[in-house]
């Protein structure tokens, strides 16, 4: 320990950014968001804040090799959670906040209209974060999408070919056939 303040990574980095409107943001980036680039509002350094506006039902999981924490703006979310033999869905309302743990498939169900903030910190280099549809029947991953950060042109295109192909859909393990879009 020194007497100096200064810790052994050196100086703290200097302040240089205003507070931000989060709305106002909003209202400044639709373009962005409409294109499905959910954020960041603030990002690249040790923590990420994401706006993520609602998109109706999805059935994808999303695995992160961190935590997130999720801070309901506007509009109430149900939250599937899978755990060994279980699926949970967790509600989170407007004003709440809810913290999906590191490691666990989280597919957040954001009716359109609705607004929420995720933060995140930075991922160690190497780490991936994961899309992952599972078999309802037999609980195994039918088909994934992976990567250090998935873009969401990268995610789209890999569920497009997901919803175009049966036999993507299908479970190796059991032949259980996941539901296409239409189904
Ligand atoms: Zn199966």
């Amino acid at each position: 320990m020194t007497a100096s303040g200064e810790g052994s990574a050196g100086r703290p980095p200097e302040v240089t950014s205003p507070a931000i409107d989060v709305l106002g943001w909003l209202a400044d980036n639709r373009e962005l968001i409409d294109r499905g680039a959910a954020g960041p509002v603030i990002g690249g350094g040790e923590l990420t804040v994401l706006l993520v506006e609602g998109r109706g039902p999805r059935r994808d999981y999303h695995v992160n090799s961190v935590a997130e924490l999720f801070y309901q703006l506007r509009g109430d979310i149900v939250v599937s959670v899978r755990q060994p033999g279980r699926v949970r869905d967790i509600l989170v309302r407007t004003g709440e906040l809810w913290i999906a743990p590191a490691g666990v498939p989280h597919s957040p169900q954001r009716p359109v209209g609705s607004l929420g903030l995720v933060v995140e910190r930075a991922r160690e280099p190497g780490t991936t974060e994961a899309f992952r549809w599972f078999c309802a029947a037999c609980d195994a991953v039918v088909f994934e999408v992976t990567g250090g950060h998935v873009q969401p042109a990268e995610l789209r295109s890999g569920v497009a070919a997901f919803n175009a192909s049966v036999a993507a859909r299908t479970c190796a393990a059991c032949g259980t056939v996941v539901p296409g879009p239409g189904d």
